[in-house]
């Protein structure tokens, strides 16, 4: 961590990177990091491959985002990644290394590909956040309520609430920490978590309609196609808080549940997760996805036939 600390300290021109479909935990300790630096007077430019959700339009920073279109290559001395478990979830149009010379990778997936010229990945942290929070520490930049907002974020979101078994004491510890700075937790899970659409909450019946349960593979998944998204009215974004695949793992007697969604042409959003028994992070990576034990995630080429069948095949050859 101090070499990480000190790759970005030595960098002036740094450019961060969100991952495809961003969540609270991308945006958050992203966000904290860039908004740290810009207090150092380093030039922080964030992009994001796809829009922030309405969920996290309040955090502080959010505004400055841009969109990868309106980044150009070789103006940055430095590639940051906070969250981004290999390369192509940056979603960025050219090679990383046409942007800068030199890439920083900081993250908490056990499957983490390793890439760039900095690499720091601890599976242990509960949340990206928690490594911003530690980068802030060294960079001795305090942590104020606008910083505390992000990292909070980022952690609340990334353990269901501090319910996951990912959550650690150095978890609680640090909300703690957050909540001394000023968050009100009532008031933050009532911004991301109560303000969804009609659209999202109608997303969200089509998919309990869609449920299909395999008990001979210990499965339940929830199908949804692009005329869902336009029947119930609903956008990418708008899924994203709700947390639609964690209604299939509620099932007794279900270890693993997941989601299939149609995410353009031709391209298939598998979500997994696990209670523990299976590890979906190394399901999900045969399919050239990747994630955590209890909850991962990949794209698969092809339409929703094509994509459960391939869910089958995973589940069924473990
Ligand atoms: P979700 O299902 O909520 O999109 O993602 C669950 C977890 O899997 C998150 O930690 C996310 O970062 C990871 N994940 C989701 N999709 C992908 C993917 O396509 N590739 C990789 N490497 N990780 C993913
Ligand atoms: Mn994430």
């Amino acid at each position: 961590m101090k070499e990480v600390a000190n790759t970005l300290r030595s960098a002036k021109r740094i450019l961060m990177s969100l991952h495809r479909q961003p969540d609270g935990d991308s945006i958050g300790s992203t966000l904290a990091v860039a908004v740290g630096l810009r207090r150092l007077g380093c030039q922080v430019t964030v992009a994001s491959p796809d829009p922030v959700p309405h969920a996290y339009d309040f955090l502080p920073g959010v505004e400055t985002i841009l969109s990868w279109r309106d980044v150009a290559v070789g103006q940055f001395d430095l590639v940051a990644l906070y969250d981004c478990a290999d390369e192509r979830r940056t979603g960025a149009p050219r090679p990383l290394r046409e942007y800068a010379p030199k890439i920083l990778n900081v993250d908490h997936h056990a499957t983490n590909s390793r890439f760039g010229d900095v690499v720091f990945v601890d599976p242990v942290a509960a949340a990206s956040a928690e490594l911003a929070n530690r980068t802030l520490e060294l960079l001795g930049v305090t942590v104020d309520r606008d910083l505390a907002l992000l990292l909070y974020v980022g952690l609340e979101t990334d353990t269901g609430g501090f319910r996951y078994a990912s959550t650690t004491p150095e978890s609680h510890r640090l909300a703690a920490r957050f909540l001394d700075a000023g968050i009100d937790p009532g008031e933050v899970s009532e911004l991301v978590y109560e303000r969804q659409s009609v659209g999202g909450l109608r997303l969200l019946g089509l998919a309990l309609d869609s449920l299909r349960v395999r008990p001979d593979l210990s499965l339940a998944y929830f199908v949804l196609g692009d005329d869902a998204f336009a029947e119930a009215g609903a956008t990418a974004q708008d899924a994203e808080t709700i947390g639609i695949v964690d209604y299939a793992r509620r099932l007794e007697g279900i270890e693993v549940a997941a989601l299939l969604r149609s995410d353009g042409p031709g391209e298939v959003k598998l979500s997994l997760r696990s209670k523990g028994q299976v590890n979906v992070a190394e399901l999900a990576s045969r399919v050239g996805g990747g994630g955590h034990e209890r909850a991962a995630g990949a794209t698969i080429m092809g339409d929703l036939a094509k994509a459960e069948e391939v869910l089958l095949s995973l589940l069924a050859g473990r």
